[in-house]
Formats: C-alpha cells, structure tokens, sequence
C-alpha cells in the first residue's frame, strides 16, 4: 500500500480526535479493505479534517455543515461496493444535521458514521453542542447551558438504526474493534465516540472518562444482537435504558446490532434487479 504523506494537523495537542484517527486507520488496514473501494465523508467542524489526515491512499470528501449524511447517501447508492465512512462532530450531526441523522436511520443504508461526540462547538470557540447537558457549564461558555441535551444512542435506535454503540477516543484498540465491527455490519451503523477536548470542554476530560467508562461485553450476559424477529422489541427497549446510564459509570461498546432488516439497497434491487450491474 502507498504511503499517503500528510505533514501536518492543526487539532489541539491531547485532542481526542487523534485517538479516532488512530483506531479508524487501523480498523481500515486491519480488515484488508481495498483503499480504492473506501470513502471518508466529513462535515464541518474538527472532526470534518479527519479525510485529511489520514495516512492512507483512500478517498475523501470535506462536505458541508449538517450535510456529510447526505453526501455519503449519494455516493453509497450511485456505488453501492463502496465502503463509506463518515465523520462528523456532534454539532455537525445532531444539529443542523439531525434531519439528516434521522432519516437515514429509516433508510438502514450500509454505512458507518463516526461521531466525534465532544460536547461542545470545537472549531468555532466552544459553544454548547447538542449533546451537552442542560445546567453545566464548560470554560467556554458566559453562563450554564441553557437547553437539555440529545442522546445521540436513543436517537438513532428510535430511528433504526440497526447497530448503536458508544466508543471512547483513548480507549484506542477497543475503539478500533468497534469500527471494524460497524464496518462490517450489513446495515447502518452508528458510533458515538466519547471525545475529549481538552481547548474547550474542561468537564469532559481524559481524567472524567478514564475512571467511569467501562465495557458492555464485559458484564455477564449482555447481548445487544439481535437474531430473530421476536426479540427485537426486548433488545430495543434493553438498549434504551442502557443509553440512559450516565454518571459514575458510563457503558461503552455494542448496544444494539440488527442484521435481520434489510438495506436500502436491498430494497431497490428488488425493485430495480440490475441496480447494482457493471460496477
Ligand atoms: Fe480538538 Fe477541541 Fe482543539 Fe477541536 S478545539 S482540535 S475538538 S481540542
Ligand atoms: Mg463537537
């Protein structure tokens, strides 16, 4: 494989962005994908820089605010070989992109979107994100937050989304098992990544994180898969009361993971069998 040269990266230093960058390009290499066959997506915001710093010869696009789901949709279904990966900042994806994220979720396209969940605006000075709890008030802001939050989890469950989980930026090999594990999901899949940023966001620290993440696979009997159509309501509503834990314990891993539905593409190649001809 040719080495793509990048020189440069202007996140902060200690930024969680570098650990998903990490774990992305390893679970990229680890699953032997052909570089020509993969796409990063991006939005605006830190995260939407991530095309760029890739050190591997794949394609990327930095698209617009809000519209990385779109664009990635587009591409997905004019090649549906593709693997396409988007990256995009909570702010990016849960705000002016929610429709967006919403939406997909009906579709349950093949793809997997990477969301850089930091709490805050990184690149325009720290303002509160969608995902910042009402009440709290980071360096950044004059005053405590003003609106109650969104959980990205519950959000994308109820949309179907058919694998939810919750990585950690500096848990690095196992955020990296969970991207190749989405990647390989037939069906729409969403990581939240719990990302420091240390320039804005001084309640969300490295230090928050280390001592409260731990680990789904290791509790004694979780299984977030779902493998036949009855159990589907049960694992839905497990995996809703599991996003709602948050405090001295804050889960991470697979919380949801449906193969039985099918994908979009599915749908139109029953509709249209030579959709996916001469590609
Ligand atoms: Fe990372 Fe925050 Fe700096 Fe953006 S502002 S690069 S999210 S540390
Ligand atoms: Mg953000």
């Amino acid at each position: 494989m040719q080495e793509h040269k990048v020189e440069w990266s202007d996140w902060c230093p200690g930024c969680g962005n570098f650990g998903i960058l990490s774990a992305e390009q390893q679970a990229i290499t680890e699953l032997g994908l052909d570089p020509k066959k993969v796409v990063i997506v991006s939005g605006i915001g830190c995260s939407g820089k991530t095309p760029h710093f890739m050190r591997l010869p794949i394609s990327g696009v930095h698209t617009l605010h809000g519209r990385a789901m779109a664009f990635a949709t587009g591409i997905k279904l004019s090649n549906p070989q593709l693997k396409v990966i988007i990256n995009a900042g909570d702010g990016d994806q849960l705000g002016i992109g929610a429709g967006h994220f919403v939406n997909s979720g009906r579709r349950n396209i093949d793809m997997t979107l990477i969301i850089h969940d930091n709490g805050v605006y990184g690149l325009t000075k720290g303002q509160a994100s969608p995902t910042l709890k009402l009440g709290l008030k980071t360096k950044s802001l004059p005053k405590p937050n003003i609106n109650e939050s969104i959980n990205p989890l519950a959000v994308a469950i109820a949309s179907g989304y058919t694998f939810v989980a919750r990585g950690y930026a500096y848990d690095v090999k196992h955020l990296k098992e969970l991207i190749k594990q989405a990647i390989s999901h037939k069906g729409l899949a969403l990581i939240d990544v719990l990302q420091p940023c240390p320039t804005y966001n001084d309640l969300f620290t490295k230090e928050y994180y280390d001592k409260r993440v731990y680990k789904l696979e290791e509790v004694k009997g979780w299984n977030p898969n779902v493998t036949k159509k009855e159990e589907e309501d049960e694992k839905i509503a497990i995996a809703l009361e599991k996003s709602l834990e948050w405090g001295d314990r804050i889960p991470i891993g697979v919380f949801y993971k449906n193969e039985l539905l099918s994908t979009f593409e599915e749908r139109i190649t029953e509709r249209s069998p030579s959709y996916a001809d001469n590609m």
